[in-house]
């Protein structure tokens, strides 16, 4: 009898703790809430901790190398090829999916390869639908800080993915927070790959709101460019805004007599091996 009302004691003791915790240190509450699973992040950061790598490079890199890095296509046609990176999920890239579907828009998509895995349906989705899959790594890391051999890896892995989802071996791939050397540009030249950067970007990854997206599109176009949005970000980034800005964008360039195309498309080039 008495060793029961000890056990009790402490019982209550316990949940005594636990709930003062609780109430001190509300933060611990955070766990009830759905997170994304830990291999849902960017292996190289998020975007907004890591970009910033100079599109002077960018733009040196793309004259250097004219047969294999592209950042916009013909300045003599209204054509334009909108472009989003990190997904698939199965949040944003749907909603995305949705709004490039009502306007009967194709896009092209560069897709991390450990993504695919975790929302295939998605990534068939995307194929069905008339859009393009192209490479942008298996874990987003920034590939100039990488072995040669494993960025080789992350390359493989990804079209291994693309192939068996999508049914075929991507050839457009688009480097991590658009880093890159004159070493990894040889090296993924080397693989047979297009290299394609951007001349538009919607800095989206800044969790901007809608109407700052579409300024930043809208009033850097051009007729061929490339225009760069995300589809997913890392844990915990809003995408809402460049979601929002996509049905207006495609509204206001249709008017103004933009066709839409596919990257490969739009330069000219195979989108697949
Ligand atoms: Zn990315």
């Amino acid at each position: 009898m008495k060793r029961r009302y000890l056990i009790g004691t402490l019982a209550l003791l316990l949940l005594g703790s636990y709930v003062t915790w609780s109430y001190l240190f509300p933060s611990s509450n955070i766990a009830k809430k759905p997170i994304a699973p830990q291999k849902f992040d960017l292996a190289g950061g998020p975007e907004r901790e890591i970009r910033g790598f100079p599109q002077r490079e960018i733009i040196d890199l793309a004259s250097e190398y004219p047969d294999v890095f592209f950042r916009q296509g013909s300045m003599k046609e209204a054509k334009v090829a909108l472009t989003f990176d990190d997904g698939p999920d199965n949040n944003y890239t749907v909603e995305m999916l949705d709004i490039l579907k009502k306007h009967k828009v194709p896009a092209t998509f560069f897709v991390i390869g450990s993504r695919c895995e975790m929302y295939p349906e998605v990534v068939k989705r995307m194929v069905k639908e008339g859009h393009v899959l192209a490479n942008h790594t298996w874990s987003h890391p920034n590939l100039i800080k990488l072995s040669n051999k494993k960025a080789l890896e992350e390359l493989a892995a990804t079209d291994k993915v693309i192939k068996s989802q999508g049914g075929y071996t991507p050839i457009l791939f688009r480097s991590p927070y658009g880093s890159l050397d004159r070493e990894k540009v040889e090296l993924i030249r080397e693989q047979g790959y297009k290299i394609i950067a951007w001349n538009v970007d919607s800095l989206d990854w800044k969790g901007l709101s809608a109407a700052e997206v579409k300024t930043n599109i809208l009033e850097n176009m051009q007729q061929g460019s490339i225009i760069l949005q995300h589809s997913a970000g890392g844990i915990g980034e809003d995408l809402s805004g460049s979601v929002e800005a996509l049905d207006d964008i495609i509204r206001v360039l249709k008017k103004d007599g933009y066709k839409f195309v596919t990257v490969h498309e739009l330069l000219g080039i195979p989108y697949k091996k």
